[in-house]
C-alpha cells in the first residue's frame, strides 16, 4: 500500500516533469540541506562580492557525480531556462 504522502510525491514530480529545467530536477533530487545551500547560493546575484560563480558550482556539482553543464545553471540563474519559460501558475 502506497501512502499518501509517497503518492502526492509522485504526482508533484509528474506534474513538474516537463516543466523543470535540468538544474531543477536535479536540485530536487538532492536532500534538502544541499537544495538549501544551493538555493541560497544562486539567490545571490552573480555581480555581488561574495556570490559563487556557475563555474565553482558546476565543479563541486561534476565532482559529486551529478552531469550538468554551466549554461544550465546560467538559465536558471538568469531566470530563462525551461522552469520559467512556460507560465507557472502557482
Ligand atoms: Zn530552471
Amino acid at each position: 500500500m502506497t501512502t499518501s504522502t509517497t503518492l502526492a510525491t509522485r504526482l508533484k514530480e509528474l506534474r513538474e516533469a516537463s516543466r523543470l529545467c535540468k538544474f531543477a530536477e536535479i536540485l530536487n533530487s538532492m536532500d534538502e540541506e544541499c537544495r538549501d545551500l544551493i538555493t541560497q547560493i544562486i539567490s545571490i546575484p552573480q555581480e555581488d562580492s561574495g556570490s559563487v560563480s556557475n563555474v565553482d558550482l558546476v565543479l563541486v556539482l561534476r565532482e559529486d557525480g551529478y552531469d550538468i553543464g554551466r549554461s544550465t545553471i546560467s538559465e536558471h540563474r538568469r531566470e530563462i531556462c525551461a522552469c520559467y519559460r512556460t507560465g507557472r501558475k502557482e
